[in-house]
């Protein structure tokens, strides 16, 4: 587990997985958390939620729907009874169960997207039909210090959470390759991750935290988009 505390003391912890990071964000008024893990390792997320004296929950915001990151989900609605958020074109895949299969970004891994789809425990999951759509016709103001923002790329409905314009929960849209570099081994939308990635510099946030592996600078980020630009 990993803890920030911003200029405002908006404190964001990572914790821990071996499927996913999840993060929590409390503030004054709010707890919330951000992503879910599997079922097999929901108590591990719980545990560390309680050892951040977290024991309710204002919400759960879904960074996208990919099943490593929502299996639990409806566990978590349940047990802390609150409310669900994911961006509105990947509702129906967390109200059904239904998986959203990753498509790979090399060909040469083409074969595992069509393995996933074929075996039934990696493609469902537990629904949580009280899961609620957020829409983007501009950026969703949470509160004062929390802003979402539409990330497409990764999946059509990847979505960023900026804390206090320094920090960036990013999902799967980043992650480390080696110790230089920002990779994506998975996307649906390849086009667009580079477009995110711009979208995200524009913002003030200095790091960016993913959904797996350790957290990535900005100026990581800078180098990798812009380095390639001829
Ligand atoms: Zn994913
Ligand atoms: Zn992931």
């Amino acid at each position: 587990m990993k803890e920030w505390i911003t200029k405002h003391g908006i404190t964001v912890y990572r914790l821990e997985s071996p499927r996913c990071n999840c993060f929590a964000i409390v503030t004054d008024q709010e707890k919330w958390l951000v992503d879910t893990s599997t079922m097999l390792h929901r108590h591990k997320i719980q545990k560390q939620l309680e050892e951040c004296e977290i024991f309710e929950l204002t919400g759960i915001i879904l960074t996208h729907s990919h099943i490593n990151h929502v299996e639990a989900v409806a566990w978590f609605a349940q047990e802390y009874d609150c409310p669900v958020y994911v961006h509105d074109s990947e509702l129906h895949f967390v109200q059904t169960g239904d998986c959203l299969i990753p498509n790979a970004a090399s060909p040469a891994m083409h074969w595992i997207e069509k393995l996933v789809a074929y075996i039934p425990f990696l493609n469902k999951y537990p629904a949580c039909r009280e899961a609620k759509a957020l829409t983007f016709t501009e950026p969703v103001i949470w509160n004062e210090y929390i802003k979402l923002i539409e990330t497409p790329g990764h999946s059509e409905g990847s979505i960023s959470i900026l804390i206090d314009e320094e920090l960036a929960i990013v999902g799967d849209m980043m992650k480390r390759s080696g110790a230089f570099h920002v990779k994506l081994m998975w996307a649906n939308q390849p086009g667009l991750v580079e477009v995110s990635w711009k979208k995200l510099l524009q913002e003030k946030c200095e790091w960016f935290l993913p959904s797996h592996g350790r957290e990535i600078s900005k100026k990581m980020v800078e180098k990798e988009v812009y380095s390639e630009e001829k």
